[in-house]
């Protein structure tokens, strides 16, 4: 079997060729895919600045330097894994709960399909449809939730679908294993100082950016993989969950967020365990003056990529 390869820079410059995630083909159907990569151009969904529906598009330019070999961790994933670029969902730009339809709609025969979908954000409110097909496959899932913000609002301005409540509304829903819960990353101001207690009393474990600054993220990755087991994961990466000195363009920016190796030390602290999805979200390009959010959300997806089952190493 031949497995789809990245465009090499000496066969198309990197700068030339149709942007897909990685120069990776583009194809419709999931149906023999290991993984593929999925856009959501969404940003209805956001409280402050906007602009995450320019993410997929940003995040595949960005990603047009990355190489198949992780050099770092010896991830060869173009060796054993058939991957695509899937293209974009057809969201609904004037209607956020016919979105969130759509999305699921979209997710649950790729999920069913065995492949396993990497998504390019779009704001938070798309984790909401993706686990529900998730759910629908594999039953309630674990999930790695890197974040600045908890998003388990009851509601905002008196919507219960929005980007800051996707984890209340999966909660209510039954579509996590709340004992396999880990929010890290977590700060800012709040508007009661028990904002982080809801989370911590449906099981989650919440790890905030203070208690870890400085260190090495790798002994909490052992713990949550002893925690998580074999489970069923799912990974969702707020790119706010890095400190806006790295990752300034986004729609809800914190201060004193993670670093860039401490997000690498967690996604690469998830290998081994049972991913069956992933996302990266929040990257909002007219606010990435630079291209650096971008392109750190493209790494970051790839270094997803590296860690998921059946990847082979070097
Ligand atoms: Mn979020
Ligand atoms: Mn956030």
């Amino acid at each position: 079997m031949s497995f789809n390869q990245p465009l090499g820079g000496n066969s198309m410059p990197r700068f030339g060729g149709i942007a897909s995630m990685m120069r990776l083909p583009v194809v419709d159907s999931p149906v023999g895919l290991h993984a593929g990569f999925i856009g959501v151009p969404l940003d209805i969904g956001t409280s402050h600045r906007p602009g995450t529906r320019f993410g997929p598009r940003q995040i595949r330019a960005e990603s047009a330097l990355i190489r198949p070999y992780n050099m770092a961790t010896g991830a060869a994933p173009f060796d054993a894994l058939q991957v695509a670029d899937l293209g974009d969902v057809a969201i609904n730009t004037y209607n956020l709960q016919k979105s969130v339809e759509l999305i699921e709609q979209h997710y649950r025969p790729v999920v069913q399909s065995g492949c396993i979908p990497l998504t390019l954000g779009g704001d938070h409110t798309i984790v909401l449809p993706i686990l529900r097909a998730m759910a629908a496959k594999h039953g309630p899932v674990a999930l790695v939730h890197v974040d600045a913000h908890a998003d388990v609002n009851d509601d905002m301005f008196g919507e219960r679908i929005a980007h800051g409540t996707p984890f209340r509304r999966a909660v209510e829903e039954g579509l996590l294993q709340c004992d396999k819960v880990w929010q890290i990353g977590l700060r800012g101001s709040g508007y009661a100082a028990e904002d982080f207690d809801w989370p911590r009393q449906q099981g989650f474990t919440v790890v905030q950016a203070h208690e870890v600054w400085y260190q090495s993220l790798a002994p909490l990755m052992q713990r949550v993989r002893a925690a998580i087991g074999n489970a069923p994961c799912y990974l969702s990466f707020d790119i706010d969950g890095i400190d806006p000195s790295f990752a300034g363009g986004t729609g809800t920016p914190e201060i004193g967020g993670l670093t860039v190796p401490q997000a690498l030390e967690i996604i690469r602290g998830c290998r081994g365990l049972n991913l069956v999805g992933a996302d990266l979200v929040e990257v909002s390009p007219p606010y990435d003056t630079t291209g650096n959010t971008a392109l750190l959300g493209a790494n970051l997806l790839y270094e997803m990529l590296c860690v998921l089952p059946g990847v082979k190493y070097r």
